[in-house]
């Protein structure tokens, strides 16, 4: 299968994404309602009946919300998760998935690909970002996909994973200044800022700024709020990571459109 990553949505609301490569279809995080996570993966030509497994970050909505309608559809799917975010999302479901449970910090393989789970430190059971190894195929390079979003700080652990990245996804979630005059209660605010919340967009930068080893071509900064980002401060934010990596392909995710792309 060629390799393609696509994006249905990655802000506040919603994540939701695919990869095709090796011998699988995997969807990573549902966290759109029913009808338009199968709209969204209607645009893209894919159908849900196509998707061999789903993996879990963590138990938040904007997560996982979609996970109980793609079940009933289709309940043989594969749903892999740790055991803390398994437990979470059991309580609420009538049904039983076909958990497939990881060690957080394990890898493991699926048809083809090689999973592994990242810790992140966030306000959810067990949370965990993902680096997905993609095979050599049709003449193309193996690639690493990696997902890190929802993280309240920088570990050592997600700088090695965003150092060893081919196509990264990483969390640029709110704007100081703008989170500082927004309406939301101090409580929020100090949540979102918290060790175990989100990162702005400075945060991120600093996190690629600061690495020591580079490997990306694709760079996606996704999971921006709606209500305190907007993507130009996020690509005013980046200039420097643009003007450091000359063949740096990078996409801010638009909240506000939520327009799915795909990486090839
Ligand atoms: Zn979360
Ligand atoms: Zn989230």
């Amino acid at each position: 299968m060629a390799f393609a990553f696509h994006i249905l949505g990655t802000s506040s609301s919603g994540n939701c994404s695919v990869i095709e490569a090796g011998g699988a279809r995997v969807m990573l995080d549902a966290g759109f309602q029913g009808p338009r996570l199968e709209d969204s993966l209607q645009s893209l030509g894919l159908a849900s009946a196509a998707i061999d497994a789903v993996l879990i970050t963590h138990e938040h909505a904007d997560h996982c919300v979609g996970l109980a309608a793609l079940l009933r559809r289709h309940p043989a799917l594969k749903v892999f998760a740790n055991r803390e975010t398994a437990r979470r999302i059991q309580s609420t479901f009538k049904v039983r998935p076909d958990w497939q449970l990881f060690e957080t910090g394990a890898s493991f393989d699926y048809r083809g690909l090689t999973i592994t789970s990242i810790p992140i430190p966030h306000d959810a059971a067990d949370p965990v970002g993902f680096a997905v190894d993609c095979p050599a195929e049709d003449g193309a390079a193996a690639r690493r996909v990696t997902w890190l979003t929802d993280l309240g700080h920088v570990t050592d652990v997600v700088r090695h994973h965003a150092a060893l990245a081919d196509v990264l996804v990483l969390e640029s979630n709110y704007d100081d200044e703008m989170l500082d005059l927004s309406k939301r209660p101090p409580h929020l605010k100090q949540r979102i800022r918290g060790r175990h919340g989100h990162l702005s967009n400075h945060a991120a930068r600093d996190l690629l700024t600061g690495l020591k080893e580079w490997r990306a071509t694709e760079l996606c900064l996704g999971h921006l709020s709606k209500e305190c980002n907007r993507t130009i401060l996020v690509e005013e934010a980046m200039r420097e990571v643009r003007e450091s990596h000359g063949d740096l392909r990078v996409s801010v995710f638009d909240p506000l459109e939520d327009r799915p792309l795909t990486i090839s």
